[in-house]
């Protein structure tokens, strides 16, 4: 080895490793690449998912590279050795693999007019690993950063799904989430605000307002799609929205009280996939608020959403019943029944919140996103059950709506079976069979989704032995029969009678968790469609859930 060689490895080995952002990576070495081998050109493929991924270049102009590059040379290239290449590219040339042990981090491509010594072919290898070490270090600090930003919206998240169990009013919650979002979404100024029945849209709370003398005026603020051009976008797109610059687009223009905004996200509160409000966060800086905001916005507003169900159960169970006793003893049961089926996934959410907290430099980046990823489950879950107890109060306010205008029943009805297979365990076979000819019959989507839906979940959660499910779809032009059936826990005889009563669970279902929710909506949507249900069942035999529905030809219908 020269004396020389010995020199470029000293150089090489001093390049330094830390780099602020991935993004700066590619400069970063193309520096030490033309001062250390004078080269001209350089691109830069990183590994993603097994793919080798474009994501920089210099000194390549004219030269088309691919996105993808499937299985790229490693080795030296000088003149006269006419290899293919992964471009149209004829100056001597390396392509480097950029390792750390037997993991592939990217591919580097430099070149220059000069054939590269046997010895530079040597220095580049040792160049490439120096590469690898790079890159590894700014992946490393991505995911500290990114972790760090997930972990914090995790607490907050638990943190309100605590306040949406509390026996607060609606505005207090408001108030309080609106608080714990300042933790991970800053703001100036934040409020809520709803759609009345009226088509205008009230604040319905609103924090940091004061201070810009707006309080008040925001108060007494009625704001109508034809002329708030936000909400208008807000409310037919039903996306979140950011304006990064409010001034800069005249379309926005707002009035002379609110010229201190600069910044400003909103996202659409959204209940059933109706639009019921909006979420604002409004800050005094430009360019405060950017895309990266999105996904926080908008599981912001879905908290926010469940706050609004919540009180408008409430209310609506509040006017159905107008007998004080009746009142008392279904809010009692309600509050008991709900509060013990939402503290099971709270406690979960607490405990991998805990665990996240304590255990945090020993768990591995899967171990940290498999709980994550549980969390996230367990706030889903607690949606779906305020949506059921959200369709009954609806039922009982003002009954469910008729609504058959949708076609194609196979393919609905296999969607939904694939959805629920997701859930089940691997012990239960799934047999799903059409027969007859009334296949092009009009159907409610929405009160046959809510009808299979829990009529399949059923006979998966009870069948904790597993078994086959069969779903039979029999249509005619005349009726539409489908049969649930399973080999599951069966239901006591003498209990059958009371199947379709709220919060009715039958004596044998020992620890399988529930609310007795599922069948009285399926009773409420079976009624609402003119149809009838029937129940078979034998203890530890099985169960068959049979149910006609009326065939609607399309004529009809229109
Ligand atoms: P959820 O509100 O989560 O659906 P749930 O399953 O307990 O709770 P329902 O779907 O209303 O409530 O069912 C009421 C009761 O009927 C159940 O608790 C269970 O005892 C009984 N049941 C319903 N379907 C079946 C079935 N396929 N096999 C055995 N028992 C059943
Ligand atoms: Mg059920």
């Amino acid at each position: 080895m020269s004396v020389n060689e010995i020199q470029y490895l000293y150089d090489i080995a001093a390049i330094p490793i830390e780099v602020d952002e991935f993004d700066a990576v590619f400069p970063h070495l193309v520096d030490y690449a033309i001062e250390l081998f004078s080269i001209e050109a350089a691109v830069l493929y990183i590994e993603n998912r097994g793919k080798l991924v474009f994501h920089a270049s210099m000194g390549m102009k004219h030269i088309t590279l691919p996105h993808y590059l499937p299985d790229p040379d490693e080795t030296v290239q000088n003149r006269g050795q006419a290899k293919p290449r992964p471009f149209a590219h004829d100056m001597p040339a390396a392509g480097l693999s950029l390792r750390i042990g037997q993991e592939r981090l990217g591919w580097l491509y430099v070149a220059r007019k000069q054939d590269f010594s046997e010895v530079e072919a040597r220095l580049l290898a040792v160049f490439a690993e120096r590469v690898a070490i790079m890159l590894h270090h700014a992946h490393t600090q991505e995911l500290i950063q990114l972790e760090r930003e997930q972990r914090k919206l995790a607490h907050t998240l638990h943190d309100i799904s605590l306040i949406l169990t509390s026996r607060h009013s609606f505005r207090q919650i408001l108030e309080q989430i609106l608080a714990q979002v300042a933790r991970v979404l800053p703001y100036d100024a934040a409020s809520v605000w709803l759609m009345g029945d009226d088509g205008l849209e009230r604040m319905a709370c609103g924090v940091g307002y004061d201070k810009f003398n707006a309080h008040d005026k925001a108060k007494n603020l009625v704001l109508s799609p034809d002329k708030s051009p936000i909400l208008h976008e807000i409310m037919t797109s039903k996306r979140a929205l950011v304006i990064s610059e409010i001034h800069k687009d005249k379309r926005w223009h707002l009035k002379q009280e609110y010229y201190w905004i600069q910044s400003w996200a909103s996202a659409p509160i959204l209940i059933n996939d109706e639009f019921v409000g909006q979420f604002n966060v409004l800050h005094t800086q430009k360019n405060f608020y950017g895309d990266a905001h999105i996904p926080i916005l908008e599981s912001l507003a879905q908290l926010i959403s469940i706050a609004a169900q919540n009180a408008q159960v409430f209310d609506g169970m509040r006017q159905a019943l107008t007998r004080e006793k009746e009142l008392n003893t279904l809010k009692s049961r309600f509050v008991s029944t709900i509060s013990h089926e939402f503290r099971t996934p709270l406690t979960a959410i607490s405990t991998y919140s805990q665990i996240l907290e304590k255990y945090d430099a020993k768990l591995d980046v899967h171990k940290r996103r498999n709980y994550f990823g549980k969390i996230r489950g367990q706030i889903k879950y607690l949606n779906a059950l305020i949506e059921d107890v959200l369709v009954l109060g609806k039922s009982d306010a003002i009954g469910l709506e008729f609504n058959p205008n949708m076609d194609g029943l196979i393919a609905f009805c296999e969607d939904i079976v694939s959805e629920t297979r997701l859930f089940a365990p691997s012990n239960l076979r799934f047999i799903f069979e059409q027969q007859g000819d009334g296949f092009d019959t009009l159907f409610d989507g929405k009160l046959l989704r809510h009808i299979l839906l829990n009529l399949l979940s059923n006979a998966i959660k009870y069948s904790p032995d597993g078994g086959t499910i069969r779903f039979l779809l029999d249509a005619s032009h005349k009726e539409i029969t489908i049969i649930i059936a399973d080999q599951g826990i069966g239901i006591p005889d003498e209990e059958q009678q009371n199947l379709f009563q709220s919060f009715f669970r039958a004596s044998n279902v020992d620890e399988l968790p529930g609310t007795g929710l599922g069948l009285a909506i399926v009773k409420r949507a079976v009624d609402a469609y003119h149809g009838k249900i029937n129940v078979q069942s034998c203890p530890k035999n099985g169960t068959k859930f049979i149910i006609t529905l009326p065939y609607i030809a399309a004529a009809v219908a229109k």
